[in-house]
This record gives structure tokens, C-alpha cells and sequence, in this order.
């Protein structure tokens, strides 16, 4: 009776057990299952954050190096790689590895000691100059360790440039202006010292003064004409204009000088209107005609004609007869106080500045400029004029 007992009790607790170990293991397995799904999601939410960092990384126009405490690569976003050329992974290595800029560690290093930001400019080795302006600061955790180091790169390619075409630009706007201005004080001085009480002498000098004089004048007006048009203060007023007719006025205009040189002109263009700004496109054919005439030959031939495009648009040359211009020299001719012939420039009154001028009026046209020449046989300028004919 007793054994009957006992063994209906451990059957019961035997049937207890299984009860509770299989609802044990029922809650084990939901819990496995909850904390599956919390490290997935917690997996997840961490692959969202680093996709969104690596689109916000990759959106910025500054190249950005984070590295980690041994100064290995932890990331590098897309500007860093195009700013470098980078096509491989760099994670892992170091910046001289992956750059061989040793001038950068030195860098690393004082941003690891000195608790700032560092402010410092490197230039690229390569064949076109590239700057780059670099900060760099210590990452620092809660406890004030340090936990890497941050790098932004500026692309300073740029404005290293302007910086030094404004260089040139005062240069040389600085000796254009004081070479005739020298002329002018040296034959003041000369006619005070007792030239004046010659008149044929005085006369003489008084006429290089009013040359000088003249030049000085032409040169302020081509220099303010020039930083209008580059800074876009000046407006285009369009209206119709006849391109024949407005050929016609700037050759009667340079007609005398033509003649001085026994150089015929002739007005090739067909009857075309265009809508443009007719004074500046005076400008434009006054200084292709006026070159043609200083720079062509004596006795020589300057054609202004044109025709109308596939496309709509017209092109118009100045074509002459002259020597024409070298090779070389055709890709710089438009650029600011660049001559082939310093001396022959100055002698005839140039400024350096005409065909630059020329070049921004058909830009602010929406057309382009461009000159063929063969040393020898004469040079041919050609502008175009987008707009459609009206
Ligand atoms: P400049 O005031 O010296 O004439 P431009 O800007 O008008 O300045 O012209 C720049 C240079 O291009 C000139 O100094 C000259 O050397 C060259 N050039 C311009 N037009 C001609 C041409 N028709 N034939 C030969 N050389 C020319």
C-alpha cells in the first residue's frame, strides 16, 4: 500500500516535472526567439546608421579621413578618394601607406598633442599643381582619451589660382600704367629744364605726351571695360541689329587709319539681323578690324564676312593677309595683356587687352571665339552669334 503510494506520488511528481521543464523550455525558446529579434533589429538600426553616415560622408564637398587610435584608416569618404585618386579599399592602412605623404604624419602627430584644431596646407606632387587645405583635431572620448583623429581636406586648387591670376593681373596692369606714365614725367621734366624754350623741340615732346597720355586713357577704359564684363555688372541691352550695316560703321570709323597703311577693307557680311548689343558688338569687330589693320600687312587686305549656321547661328570672321599669327601663340592671344610682340603691340597703341574684351562680349552673347592663322599667310578671327536670326 505504501509502495502503491509512493510510486502514485513520484508519478505525480514525475508529471509535475515534465510540465514545468516543458514550459521552461517553451519560455526559453520565446526568450531566445525575443533576444534573436531584438540583436536583428539591433543589427539592423546599427546598418542604417552606417548606411546614412556613409551617404552623409559621401555628400560632403570636403575629403574626410576618420582613423583610429593606432592612425589607421577607419574611413574615407568619396571626396577624400577623387581629391587623391584613390580606387582602393583603404581601411586598415595608414595615411603614408595609402597617400606616401609624409608631411602628414607630422601633422597627426602635433593634432594627437595639442588639443586644437590645425589649420595647414599641403601641395600635391603631380604634374598640375594641386593645394589642399588640411585640418586635423584628436577625437576624444567621454573619459578624455583619445580615440582617433579627424582630417577634412578643402580643395584649394582653385582659389590658389585666382589668387595668383589677381597677382598677374596687378602686375601687369601695374607696368602697363607706369610705362607711359614715366614717358609722360620724363619729357615734363625734359621741357621744364629748358626743352620748353625750343618750339620745335617742345612740340615735338608735347606730341609724345599726348600719345602717352592717349594710351593711358584707352588702357583705363579697356581695363574698367574688362573688370565690368568679368564681374557681370555690365548688361547686355538687346535689340535687332543689322550686322552689315554696323560692319559698315565701324570700317567707315577705321577708314583713315586703313588708309595710313594703304590696307583696303571690304564688307563681305550678307544682309543679317541678329538680336545683340549692338555698341558691344561694335566693340567686337572694331578691335578684330583694328588688329587686322596694326597687326596685317602694309598694303594688305581685311575682310569682315559671315554666314549663317546649320544650326541657326552666325559666324563672322576678320580675316587678313599678314603675317599672321605662330602656332604657339594661338591659344593665348585672347588672354589678358598677352602679345606675341610686346614692343609692336606698345607701338601701335595696344593695350593687350582688346582681344580679352572681345572674347567676354561674345561669351555674354552665348557664342565663342576662335582664330586660325599659318605664319605667313595672314590670320582669320571667327565669333559666333547663337541667337536665332529675326
Ligand atoms: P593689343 O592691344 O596688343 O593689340 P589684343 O588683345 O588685341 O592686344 O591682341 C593680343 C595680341 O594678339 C597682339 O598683341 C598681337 O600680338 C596678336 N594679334 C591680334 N590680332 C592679330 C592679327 N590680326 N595678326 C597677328 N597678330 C595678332
Amino acid at each position: 500500500m505504501w509502495l502503491f503510494l509512493f510510486i502514485l506520488a513520484l508519478a505525480a511528481l514525475a508529471g509535475l516535472h515534465f510540465r514545468w521543464r516543458a514550459k521552461f523550455q517553451a519560455q526559453r525558446e520565446q526568450r531566445a526567439a525575443e533576444m534573436e529579434a531584438f540583436q536583428r533589429k539591433q543589427q539592423q538600426t546599427s546598418l542604417d546608421a552606417q548606411a546614412q553616415q556613409k551617404v552623409l560622408f559621401d555628400s560632403m564637398l570636403e575629403g574626410l579621413l576618420l582613423l583610429d587610435r593606432s592612425r589607421k584608416i577607419y574611413l574615407a569618404n568619396r571626396t577624400f578618394k577623387s581629391l587623391f585618386g584613390v580606387k582602393t579599399e583603404l581601411r586598415g592602412k595608414t595615411v603614408v601607406e595609402a597617400l606616401r605623404l609624409h608631411e602628414l604624419d607630422g601633422l597627426l602627430q602635433r593634432a594627437e598633442t595639442e588639443k586644437q584644431v590645425l589649420d595647414y596646407e599641403i601641395k600635391l606632387p603631380g604634374l598640375a599643381e594641386r593645394w589642399l587645405q588640411v585640418n586635423a583635431a584628436a577625437i576624444t572620448n567621454a573619459a578624455g582619451e583619445r580615440d582617433g583623429t579627424i582630417l577634412v581636406f578643402h580643395d584649394l586648387t582653385r582659389l590658389k589660382q585666382l589668387e595668383r591670376q589677381r597677382e598677374e593681373f596687378v602686375a601687369n596692369v601695374s607696368h602697363e600704367l607706369r610705362t607711359p606714365l614715366s614717358l609722360i614725367k620724363g619729357y615734363v621734366e625734359t621741357l621744364l629744364d629748358g626743352a620748353k624754350d625750343n618750339p620745335e623741340v617742345a612740340e615735338r615732346f608735347l606730341k609724345i605726351i599726348e600719345r602717352n597720355a592717349n594710351r593711358l586713357d584707352l588702357l583705363i577704359q579697356d581695363l574698367l571695360t574688362i573688370s565690368a564684363l568679368e564681374s557681370g555688372r555690365m548688361k547686355l541691352e538687346l535689340s535687332p541689329v543689322d550686322l552689315h550695316a554696323l560692319t559698315d560703321k565701324v570700317l567707315t570709323f577705321l577708314h583713315t587709319k586703313a588708309e595710313n597703311k594703304n590696307v583696303t577693307l571690304i564688307n563681305e557680311l550678307p544682309a543679317l539681323t541678329m538680336n545683340a548689343d549692338a555698341n558691344r558688338l561694335d566693340q567686337v569687330l572694331a578691335n578684330l578690324v583694328d588688329n587686322a589693320i596694326k597687326y596685317g600687312r602694309a598694303e594688305g587686305l581685311v575682310i569682315v564676312g559671315g554666314k549663317k549656321l546649320a544650326d541657326g547661328a552666325l559666324e563672322i570672321f576678320v580675316r587678313d593677309d599678314g603675317p599672321g599669327i605662330p602656332a604657339e601663340a594661338l591659344e593665348r592671344v585672347f588672354e589678358r595683356f598677352y602679345r606675341v610682340d610686346k614692343a609692336r603691340s606698345r607701338d601701335q597703341g595696344g593695350t593687350g587687352l582688346g582681344l580679352a574684351i572681345v572674347k567676354h562680349i561674345v561669351h555674354a552673347h552665348g557664342g565663342e571665339v576662335r582664330v586660325e592663322s599659318e605664319p605667313g599667310k595672314g590670320a582669320t578671327f571667327f565669333f559666333t552669334l547663337p541667337q536665332p536670326s529675326i
